[in-house]
């Protein structure tokens, strides 16, 4: 196969692990840098450029849209998909991913735990905001934030009103959550391919951090989950439609609950702590699923809704 993979960085772990993967198993693999791509949108045959060169011939591309390129990151990939590439993670699935509002309507729609969220517009409705998530202690976080900027938490309601205001004040869209108290500054990544998940591990916050991001210090080891967890990370990633992902979870009171499902999970984390080569599954379950399409007419796999 000629592979494609969207990347900002050829330097990057998990693009280097993808490549090594992907050549191991004989295939042909371009990295390319989705803000150097141009195309010509309007064409009966659509076309990307690419350093000067029209890109041609490839059967498969990988996105690996960071969050500040998702808008352009996206465009590019519909392009590939217009031109019956086979994409990793489809652009409808990516897009819907990064709208955390967005993911949290389709995850309750489909009766997914949750912890209890709200959002609002006005601040003049903040109490009852509050009090509709089951007061303090509660979480907000800002809608575009990533790798835990943005996400504060607030222990009285003072608190919570003034933070609230103040992100409200910078026209900053948030969303207001039940604090899971009980997960103890922990999370577990659920990284899922194919309908599977393949590898987990579970991240701890450092002390007294009630967040588990591994760019806010937090330390990664290998877990166990039980069939409940598994079960909900499988059915989130079907919900958001997306073939490869990292699915976080928190241990609550109430089972199970998805904090956010991640379109392009980080492989150096989880094959340190599962010690399993998550990027040659990945490229396994690429060339299966290219193959399976292959054998049919339509490539359309737009799955799920909204
Ligand atoms: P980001 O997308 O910026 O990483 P998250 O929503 O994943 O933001 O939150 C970052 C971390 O904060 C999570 O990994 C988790 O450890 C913690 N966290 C987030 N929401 C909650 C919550 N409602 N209850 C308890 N901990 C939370």
């Amino acid at each position: 196969m000629k592979i494609a993979i969207l990347s900002r960085n050829r330097k990057l772990y998990s693009t280097r692990r993808l490549v090594e993967a992907a050549e191991e198993r004989g295939h042909e693999v371009q990295v390319i840098d989705i803000l150097r791509c141009y195309m010509n949108i309007t064409s009966l045959k659509p076309t990307i450029h690419y350093r000067g060169e029209e890109l041609e011939g490839f059967d498969a591309v990988i996105p690996r849209i960071g969050a500040s390129v998702t808008f352009y990151g996206t465009a590019v990939l519909r392009q590939f998909e217009m031109m019956n590439v086979f994409p990793l993670n489809e652009s409808v699935a990516v897009t819907r991913s990064r709208d955390k509002l967005r993911s949290a309507q389709l995850l309750a729609r489909k009766g997914i735990g949750m912890p209890v969220t709200g959002f609002a517009h006005n601040p003049d409705d903040i109490q009852d905001l509050i009090k509709e998530v089951g007061g303090t202690p509660l979480v907000i976080k800002l809608l575009e934030g990533t790798q835990g900027i943005g996400v504060v938490l607030a222990e009285t309601k003072k608190a919570a009103e003034s933070v609230i205001q103040a992100f409200m004040g910078l026209k900053a869209n948030i969303m207001v959550q039940e604090f899971i108290k009980e997960a103890g500054g922990s999370d577990l990544r659920c990284f899922v391919v194919g309908g599977k998940v393949v590898a987990a591990m579970k991240r701890q916050g450092p002390e007294g951090e009630f967040r588990s991001n591994l760019h806010r210090g937090g330390s990664a080891s290998l877990v166990r989950l039980t069939p409940g967890e598994r079960a909900t990370a499988v059915r989130a990633a079907k919900v958001m439609g997306l073939e490869v992902c990292g699915v976080d979870l928190l241990r609550s009171n109430h089972g199970p609950v998805v904090m956010e499902v991640n379109s392009s999970p980080g492989l150096e984390g989880i094959e340190k702590a599962s010690d399993k080569d998550v990027a040659g599954i990945i490229i396994d379950y690429m060339e299966k699923r290219v193959n399976e399409v292959a054998h049919r007419s339509s490539r359309s796999r737009t799955r799920g809704k909204g």
